[in-house]
C-alpha cells in the first residue's frame, strides 16, 4: 500500500504535470500539518518543484502553538506537587524560564503518556497522588480527550486544556496580507475528524483553492497539482485527494463527543496572538474536570519568545528554518531556543533531521 504511494515513476510523471501547469509567476501553496512538512522535506519534495511552485508551512504543530503560559502552568502545577501527565514532544518546550524537563530535574513529577488513557490509569492506581493531563492537540487528539472527560474521570484527574482548532489557523493566514497565499493543502488526519465543510469557507469566502491531502509522496504532489490545476482554470473549489481516508462528514461520532465534552473558545497561540473560535474548553458539566478552574490558575501572559527566535514567523509561513540567525548554531535539537525545533512536529525539527 505504502510502496505504491512511493512509486517513483509515477511521481515522475506527477512532477511533469506540476511543471505543465505551474504558472510563470510564483505561487505559495501552503499546508499547515507536520508530517505534511515531513514529507516534503525528507523525500525532497521542493527539490521536484519548478521554481514558481513555493511550498510553504503554516501552523501545523500543535506543541509549537502550545502558548508558553500553558507550559508555565503546567511547571507550576508540577512544581506545587501535582503530577503532570503529557505527551513525550512537549517535555522540552521552552515555557517562559523552564521547560517541564526542567520542572521535572527539579522534583517535580512529570510523567510521560502514550495517550489520556495512560493518565487515567495512573490516576486510578494511586488514587492519593492529584493527576492533570496535559491535553494538547488539533481535532485528531481532541476525541480521544472528550472520550475520557464524558466517561467521568478519576476524582484525582483533572485536564489542562490546550487543544486547538485548525480552520481558524488557516483563516488567520489569509488575513495576513502580505504573505499572499495561492492555495491551501489541508491536513488529512484532521479531516478524517472534521470532514470537508469547515473548508468550504475558504474556496467560497476567500476563492482559496483548497486540497485534503494524505502524507505519502504521491499525495503530496498530486495536491500540489490539484491545487494548481484549480489555480489555472480559475475555478477555486474545495477537493478531496485522500478518499481513501477522508468522508465529506468526516467522523460524526467524533464530532458528537467533541460537541458533549467541549465548547470552542478564543484563545492564544504561540507567538501569533488570540484566534476566534481557535481552541476547546470543557462543557459547563465537566468544569470540575478543568484543571485551571480546579487549582485556581487564572490566565497569565507567559514569554513566547526567546531574543533571535523567528518561530512565530516559521509557524506562519513567512520564514524557513534555515533563515533563522539561530538555526543549527544557538539552537539545535539538544538545545532548542524555540518550540518548532523540539517536537518531531515542528518545522525546525524536522528540517534537521532531513538533513
Ligand atoms: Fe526558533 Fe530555533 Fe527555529 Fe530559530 S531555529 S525559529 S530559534 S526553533
Amino acid at each position: 500500500m505504502f510502496k505504491r504511494f512511493r512509486d517513483p515513476k509515477l511521481a515522475e510523471k506527477i512532477v511533469r504535470h506540476i511543471r505543465r501547469l505551474a504558472p510563470s509567476y510564483t505561487v505559495k501553496i501552503c499546508h499547515v500539518c507536520g508530517t505534511h512538512e515531513w514529507t516534503i522535506t525528507h523525500f525532497g519534495l521542493r527539490s521536484l518543484l519548478p521554481s514558481t511552485v513555493d511550498v510553504i508551512a503554516g501552523p501545523g504543530c500543535p506543541v509549537c502553538v502550545t502558548p508558553a503560559a500553558d507550559i508555565d502552568a503546567a511547571i507550576q502545577l508540577a512544581l506545587e506537587g501535582v503530577t503532570i501527565t503529557c505527551f513525550g514532544d512537549v517535555l522540552r518546550v521552552p515555557g517562559s524560564e523552564l521547560s517541564l524537563l526542567d520542572a521535572k530535574a527539579r522534583g517535580g513529577d512529570v510523567r510521560i503518556v502514550y495517550s489520556v488513557g495512560d493518565a487515567v490509569k495512573m490516576a486510578k492506581q494511586e488514587t492519593s497522588r492529584e493527576f492533570v493531563f496535559f491535553a494538547i492537540g488539533f481535532e485528531t487528539t481532541a476525541p480521544s480527550t472528550a472520550i475520557e472527560v464524558l466517561k467521568k474521570p478519576p476524582p484525582n484527574l483533572s485536564f489542562l486544556m490546550a487543544h486547538r482548532l485548525i480552520p481558524p489557523a488557516m483563516e488567520l493566514l489569509l488575513g495576513i496580507g502580505d504573505l499572499q497565499i495561492d492555495g491551501f493543502i489541508a491536513p488529512g488526519h484532521v479531516s478524517t475528524i472534521i470532514g470537508m465543510k469547515p473548508y468550504q469557507i475558504f474556496p467560497e469566502a476567500y476563492g482559496m483553492p483548497t486540497v485534503i491531502a494524505g502524507f505519502e509522496p504521491l499525495d503530496v504532489l498530486f495536491a500540489i497539482s490539484m491545487v494548481l490545476q484549480q489555480i489555472r482554470e480559475e475555478t477555486p473549489k474545495l477537493e478531496n485527494e485522500y478518499k481513501r481516508a477522508v468522508t465529506p462528514q468526516g467522523n460524526v461520532k467524533a464530532q458528537k463527543l467533541m460537541q458533549k465534552a467541549f465548547t470552542t473558545i478564543s484563545t492564544e497561540w504561540r507567538g501569533i496572538g488570540r484566534l476566534p473560535d481557535s481552541g476547546l474548553t470543557l462543557n459547563e458539566e465537566y468544569e470540575k474536570y478543568d484543571a485551571r478552574k480546579r487549582y485556581d490558575m487564572p490566565a497569565k501572559k507567559g514569554r513566547d519568545l526567546l531574543p533571535g527566535c523567528q518561530c512565530h514567523l516559521i509557524m506562519i509561513g513567512k520564514m524557513k528554518p534555515n533563515q533563522c540567525k539561530l538555526f543549527m548554531k544557538e539552537c539545535t535539537p539538544e538545545s532548542p531556543k524555540g518550540p518548532c525545533m523540539v517536537s518531531i512536529e515542528g518545522t525546525c525539527r524536522i528540517w534537521v533531521s532531513s538533513r
